[in-house]
């Protein structure tokens, strides 16, 4: 084989044997031409051009370095957990094994320069034998290390990382937002759901349960001993396609066995942004208007599910900047925001919103997004933070705008300080979006022929301008707060729900569940 013998460039050999090409290596840039061909070929596995999996045997034999065995099962960390995961920080290199046997395990990206270091650190004792593998394969080995207790289900745990894999791009490409795991009695049923809406997908064998069940719980940090309780835990994914997600994983004990939610959390900021969420002009400008101020409270309210997150982060996206100091507070963090300071609350074990919230204003903040208000204290400091110099915005679960005001006044909040603070209350809702395609297309790629094609808030916006302030300070409750005026901005469920369907951005069908609900 060419490619192994030393004249033979890495580049060179890759290219004769059709796993490499210029045109992919002219994606890298003129100033890569000077650097090694290894840092290139690294370059490329970055930027997801070429399969890892496909290169590693030239790359094993060119190299001297056998690929890592199908099993790993009698594999544990070597020499200690601690130590391991010190050396995977700093070098990408998963040293395992025991006393007999030491093996390095070691990707295309690993440093390798720290073999010579480690064999030397690590004697005396046997050398250390090298194995390459991919970078799917070792994420998969620094999970199990995590929770060494279970490693002897190793090999069967492997087979269900691809079958993930596959289940998460899927996933991804129908821009779904959760994937639904259920134990039937003939196997696993899988469902997507799509604009809100469940779709059905694969049915998997039940002999692939328990591994893929397990695979998840371990790389989402849960107990895999525990199916008859609830749990939740979490983990990254980095989509083939770039893109990463937060990867929120919850079980369920079931009378047919355990159900597992994996909802998946764009991390992309820049879908946040509040031109693209689909707000009516004039309600636009009512949200910047009040987002811009320096203090005041904006609430966002709506049942789980109804996007307020989406929009609170949209509006802390268009208010990031060096010049302001945004704190969020949540329980826990959605979106992870670069700029910004965020905490993530855990009531249970000691750190409650009311609590977080009090330690970030003495961190001199300009903004603060409150994940939601729900108890007095925290009502209350929220409500102060608002009325001496800060930006709140916060979440209320109500059903409309006006309640709202009345679940805060009976979470203990003064009239006269409501009415000072308060700025703006969106109450909000998801419905699917009509796609934008002409004619009846089975198989057009951005619905899938269903005919939506992502979402857009309906919503109702009351801005809290001199009148309601005088209003509520009056004793105004109910829908008198909103009585017709001509001062009044308020723009109800209704009303939006009518342009939008003008504007054929969606259709009566699905609003009207929304209108006859409010
Ligand atoms: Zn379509």
């Amino acid at each position: 084989m060419s490619a192994a013998d030393g004249d033979t460039g890495l580049l060179e050999g890759l290219i004769q044997q059709n796993l490499l090409n210029e045109e992919l290596l002219g994606q890298l840039g003129d100033h890569a031409e000077r650097l090694p061909d290894l840092e290139q070929l690294r370059q490329l596995l970055r930027m997801e051009l070429l399969a890892e999996e496909a290169l590693l045997p030239l790359l094993s034999e060119r190299y001297g370095l056998p690929l890592l065995a199908e099993s790993t099962a009698s594999l544990s960390p070597f020499p200690e957990a601690g130590r391991c995961r010190e050396v995977y920080a700093q070098t990408g290199i998963v040293l395992m094994g025991d006393e007999q046997a030491r093996i390095g395990v070691l990707t295309v990206q690993a440093d390798w320069l720290a073999m010579n270091r480690l064999e030397l650190e690590l004697e005396p004792g046997s050398p250390i034998q090298w194995r390459l593998t991919s970078h799917a394969r070792l994420s998969w080995l620094v999970a199990a290390m995590a929770h060494p207790q279970r490693s002897q289900d190793a090999s069967a745990l492997e087979a269900a990382a691809p079958k993930l894999q596959s289940l998460l791009e899927e996933a991804v490409h129908h821009r779904s937002s959760d994937i639904h795991l259920e134990s039937v009695p003939e196997g696993v049923q899988v469902r997507f759901r799509v604009d809100g809406i469940l779709q059905p997908g694969p049915l998997l064998p039940k002999s692939l349960q328990p591994s893929l069940f397990s695979h998840i719980k371990l790389l989402a940090g849960m107990d895999i001993a525990i199916r008859r309780r609830p749990q939740d835990g979490h983990a990254a994914y980095h989509s083939r396609s770039g893109r990463e997600f937060d990867l929120r994983v919850s079980s369920m004990p079931g009378i047919n066995g355990e159900k597992l939610v994996l909802r998946l959390l764009d991390q992309m900021p820049v879908q946040h942004r509040l031109e693209a969420l689909g707000f009516l002009k004039q309600d636009m400008e009512a949200l910047e208007q009040a987002s811009q101020a320096a203090h005041g409270l904006i609430l966002m309210v709506g049942p789980t599910g109804s996007g307020k997150t989406t929009t609170l982060y949209a509006i802390l996206n268009a208010l990031n900047s060096s010049e302001r100091h945004i704190f969020t507070i949540e329980n826990p963090v959605e979106y992870q925001v670069s700029g910004i300071t965020q905490v993530s609350v855990n009531p249970e074990q000691g750190l409650s919103f009311a609590e977080a919230l009090r330690a970030s204003l003495r961190q001199d903040p300009d903004v603060i997004l409150v994940g939601e208000i729900r108890d007095e204290e925290t009502a209350e400091v929220a409500v102060k933070a608002a009325l001496t110099g800060h930006l709140v915005l916060s979440t209320l679960h109500s059903g409309d705008a006006v309640t709202a005001v009345q679940r805060l006044l009976n979470l203990g909040i003064a009239r006269d300080l409501l009415a000072d603070t308060l700025t703006l209350i969106v109450s909000q809702r998801l419905v699917r979006k009509l796609c934008p395609h002409k004619e009846e297309n089975p198989d057009c790629p951005r619905c899938q022929g269903t005919g939506y094609a992502g979402r857009i808030p309906v919503y109702e916006l009351l801005r809290v301008n001199r009148l309601v302030r005088d209003r509520i300070r009056a004793g105004y409750t109910g829908r008198e707060l909103v009585e017709p005026h001509k001062d009044l901005h308020f723009q109800t469920m209704e009303q939006t729900a009518q342009r939008l369907v003008q504007e054929q951005l969606t259709n009566w069908r699905e609003v009207r569940p929304l209108l006859l609900a409010t």
